[in-house]
């Protein structure tokens, strides 16, 4: 993903616009809770010349009225955090949705350039993390902040000359703090990049271990994890020893800071200038700015890591879309699936095409098969169909309509696609057949019945609701196609995009899976990127595509007596008798 150069908080706040009343609420507590330690301070200043003099009803007045300000303000800062937690909490969710709505929105050859690890890790990890600097945003530097001013606001009236003296040490702390934060940001962006990397390795890895395993490959993996591992350590490293190098030196200036400050005081109280008491509250006062000048150099730095994990947030939220419906697109009724190319043109980058000028007519309920090498532009025709890509030139009608100019969900809807590998989602097998769709129990059962799926549901021991595993793993790979058939039937589609298997299951499986498929084309037009020849021998048409041109077309008998490309396909087994014997 390319480096985006900003990454702002701002562009959340609208997100918590939903939560205002609970915000002013919280901001009120907060306001309390802030408003509650310049009073402590000035209590501190009664109390410490009292117990000096033994005043003890003066020091039990004053140690009562302390406590009931305590508990007021532990009350506020109770409210204030309970009451900004839920709105904190409720944006990263938003955020995280947002952008899981985003990256379904995303264009897919982008989104295939993306690794999964990479991708997963943004979504949980990052997105966390800015969750987190929220939250510390919301419910601690912000009281922090107003904390400092409230104290310093009181030290001015105090004494503002020790004040001045007390503030010119500040810059000095601050200045150290964002050079601190630079720095512990660039480094951080730097480990979590590791981490990604990370991720998407053990995503390739994970994925790959039976391959890896047949390729006796182990030892190379171990070595490029163990490298990755050892980037992130030395990556991390750098940021912890910026960190354990802050919080030693902020402390050391911090600590000089107050001790110049008391030797000033004790001058000024020398000069008659403060008395005792204005001197103890000051002293309380400046005590008080320890903490919130310590959280907020924490949070500054948790800030610049969470700025961080925006910008690669936001890195996904730049990423292409998938192209809008033009407006006043059409609606499809019932289809009778006829589909027409005419000079379809189309090519991934500039300049190297991969689709020239395809022109073809397929007639309602016709069954055509697409032929032709690896890499000549089967696969990317299905992906103009579906309009997951747009062609440079030309067109697709189908019953008439350019498919620019339907709705992509209702044009979707009337596809339907049988990839070559079956994708499942974890859930029952009812589930995976719905796939998100409004459909009754029965007309599951129907689709599955036409996929000749539902003898063998029926016989598993929770039926439809048994669960599927990741990846579809405790059904076999003739039961998971069927299945896939299944789902694809289900809406009634017009046109069925079929990518055949190239690998044959074992006999019985291959021969359910051929009776599922067979009553599952009827009545549609079936496109189907055919390499086994009993379906070529079917076919209506077969259309040999070679290098992104129709080169043939025809009968599988009329193109064997042509002795052309498609003999040469049969021959080089390309297309095969695939039936188990
Ligand atoms: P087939 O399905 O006939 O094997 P494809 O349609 O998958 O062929 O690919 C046709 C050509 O397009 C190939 O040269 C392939 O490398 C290229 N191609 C496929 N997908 C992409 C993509 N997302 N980006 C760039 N090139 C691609």
């Amino acid at each position: 993903m390319n480096p985006q150069p900003e990454a702002s908080f701002k562009k959340l706040l609208p997100l918590l616009r939903p939560h205002i009343r609970r915000l002013s609420w919280g901001g009120l507590c907060m306001l309390i809770y802030v408003g509650c330690w310049p009073f402590l301070a000035w209590l501190a200043g009664e109390l410490v010349p009292a117990i000096g003099n033994g005043e003890l009803n003066r020091v039990s007045s004053v140690i009562a009225l302390s406590l009931i300000v305590f508990l007021i303000q532990k009350l506020a800062q109770f409210g204030q955090d309970i009451l900004l937690a839920g709105p904190a909490l409720s944006l990263s969710q938003e955020l995280r949705r947002n952008l899981f709505r985003r990256l379904q929105r995303i264009e897919l050859g982008s989104l295939e350039k993306l690794s999964s690890g990479d991708l997963t890790y943004r979504l949980t990890e990052d997105a966390d993390r800015v969750g987190e600097v929220v939250y510390k945003t919301v419910q601690d530097t912000s009281p922090s902040i107003l904390q400092l001013i409230a104290v310093f606001g009181y030290m001015v009236f105090l004494d503002w000359q020790l004040s001045i003296a007390t503030i010119l040490l500040a810059p000095l702390v601050a200045l150290l703090v964002s050079q601190f934060g630079n720095k512990v940001m660039s480094a951080a962006e730097r480990s979590q990049k590791q981490v990604s990397d990370l991720a998407g390795l053990l995503g390739e890895a994970i994925q790959g271990l039976p391959l890896v395993r047949a390729f006796a490959a182990e030892n190379w993996l171990q070595d490029r994890f163990d490298l990755e591992i050892d980037q992130h350590r030395k990556a991390r490293y750098r940021t912890l020893r910026l960190l354990a190098l802050q919080h030693p030196v902020v402390g050391f200036i911090e600590a000089a800071g107050i001790l110049a400050v008391l030797a000033i005081g004790t001058i000024r109280i020398q000069s008659g200038e403060l008395n005792a008491q204005g001197f103890s509250s000051y002293v309380a006062a400046l005590l008080m700015l320890i903490d919130p000048i310590s959280h907020l150099t924490t949070n500054f730095n948790e800030f610049k890591q969470g700025q961080a994990s925006l910008k690669r947030l936001q890195e996904i939220e730049n990423q292409e879309l998938e192209q809008q419906d033009l407006a006043g697109a059409l609606s499809l009724n019932q289809l009778k699936g006829e589909l027409q190319l005419n000079d379809l043109c189309f090519s991934y980058n500039k300049g190297k095409s991969i689709l020239n000028g395809l022109n073809l007519e397929i007639k309602s309920g016709q069954i055509v098969a697409l032929v032709g090498p690896s890499g000549a532009g089967k696969s990317t025709l299905f992906s103009l169909l579906l309009r997951f890509n747009k062609a440079d030139k030309g067109s697709i009608l189908l019953d008439n309509k350019d498919i620019n100019s339907i709705k992509s969900k209702e044009l979707r809807s009337k596809l339907a696609l049988v990839p070559q590998q079956t994708i499942v989602f974890s859930g029952s097998i009812e589930e995976a057949i719905r796939f998100g769709r409004n459909s009754t129990k029965e007309s599951i059962i129907e689709a599955a019945k036409l996929a000749n799926a539902h003898d063998f549901i029926e016989q598993l021991n929770e039926g439809y609701s048994t669960k599927l595993e990741e990846r579809g793993s405790n059904l076999s790979g003739g039961q998971l196609q069927r299945i896939a058939i299944a789902r694809a039937v289900l809406g009634n589609p017009s046109l069925l995009l079929l990518d055949e298997a190239t690998s044959a299951l074992d006999a019985e499986a291959e021969e359910a899976v051929q009776i599922g498929l067979k009553q599952a084309m009827k009545g549609r037009t079936v496109l189907v990127i055919a390499h086994r020849l009993s379906t070529v021998q079917e076919a209506d048409q077969i259309i040999v595509l070679d290098k992104g041109c129709i080169s043939e077309k025809g009968t599988h008998d009329e193109l064997m007596k042509k002795a052309g490309r498609y003999r040469e396909l049969c021959e080089k087994q390309i297309i095969r008798d695939l039936s188990p014997s």
